[in-house]
């Protein structure tokens, strides 16, 4: 077997256990000898398995929906366009209100992208359930959709209720958009470069792809190897590097124009929590374990600062990139 994002020799790294939902079923991983990537050997056939909708967190109701009430509620119709993205503008303004936590959330999304109108098409690959892509259309983006291969149930296309198709990204080839988010999705796709030659196909000359990802080049996965909160077994086949991404945009025509840290002290509690055994999902009480329920706070405020200062030497265990289709010189215009 070759690496799926250098074509590198692999070899063996270690089993590890399915700990997020608690199956404790065993997937053996190797990494790249050249880009340092980590991949699952042998897809489990029965994979769809893993993402049950009762457990999954992405596939999981509307958990906001009262914030998102209220703060409809305040917005009204009363939106500045040209300003949405100014400190006075909408965003800013919402920053000031009591709603900041969900308007700080969008902006994050599309902050840092070139999409300033409410008509840009904004795509969501793997928008589990679909929170995303109704908070964008409730804050007034009209073409903003989401695809999903897990999804329980389609919808949309009205304003009411944005466009969700349960779809694979080789089903989007040929359309284009604006912007294009992946949040935690290139970890769990079959074949990293074809999804990014896809990606590179719907942007246009101005367009942005935001990808956010589990790095494998990180403190956390090193010092925790298997036990590693962002390893995920199964469901994460492929967890790149960050030369490993910078590779797969190359191949594609892309590049990567910004990346930023993303990892929080999850990386580190997370972790802890799988090296002792203990799953994520609490299948007794069939909910998600805090964090506060094992670690008291000065253990809280500890992972927060290692995460703060992994990220600082370039070695958080998540990552952003922000990718933009390549220009061609001007002569082969
Ligand atoms: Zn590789």
């Amino acid at each position: 077997m070759s690496c799926r994002f250098c074509g590198g020799r692999v070899e063996d790294a270690f089993v590890a256990l399915e700990m997020m939902l608690g199956l404790r079923t065993e997937h053996r991983y190797t990494e790249c000898r050249e880009c340092g990537s980590l991949q699952i050997a042998a897809i489990p056939e029965d994979i769809r398995r893993y993402y049950d909708q009762g457990a999954y967190y992405s596939l999981q109701g509307e958990g906001e929906q009262d914030a998102r009430d209220a703060l409809r509620a305040w917005i009204g119709n009363r939106l500045d366009r040209a300003q949405i993205f100014s400190e006075r503008g909408f965003f800013g303004r919402l920053a000031r209100r009591r709603a900041s936590p969900v308007a700080e959330r969008l902006k994050s999304y599309i902050g840092e992208s070139p999409v300033h109108s409410f008509n840009a098409r904004i795509l969501d690959v793997g928008c589990g359930s679909g929170a995303l892509v109704r908070e964008l259309a409730m804050h007034g983006f009209r073409h903003a959709e989401g695809i999903d291969p897990f999804m329980a149930s389609e919808s949309g296309g009205t304003e009411a209720s944005p466009r969700l198709r349960r779809a694979a990204i080789s089903d989007i080839a040929g359309e284009r958009f604006d912007l294009v988010l992946l949040t935690h999705v290139m970890e769990h796709v079959e074949n990293p470069p074809e999804t990014m030659t896809t990606i590179a196909s719907v942007l246009g000359p101005r367009s942005v792809c935001r990808i956010e990802v589990p790095v494998a080049d990180s403190e956390a996965r090193r010092v925790y190897g298997k036990d590693w909160v962002e390893l995920d077994p199964p469901r994460h086949l492929n967890i790149p590097t960050r030369h490993a991404m910078r590779r797969l945009a190359e191949k594609a025509g892309l590049e990567i124009y910004r990346s930023e840290p993303a990892g929080t002290g999850f990386e580190f509690w997370g972790s802890e929590m799988y090296r002792r055994g203990v799953t994520l999902f609490d299948r007794d009480r069939g909910q998600y374990r805090e964090a506060r329920d094992l670690f008291t706070d000065a253990a809280l405020r500890g992972f927060d600062e290692r995460a703060a200062a992994a990220a600082a030497r370039g070695e958080s265990g998540r990552e952003r990139f922000y990718l933009r289709r390549v220009a061609l010189p001007r002569a082969a215009v």
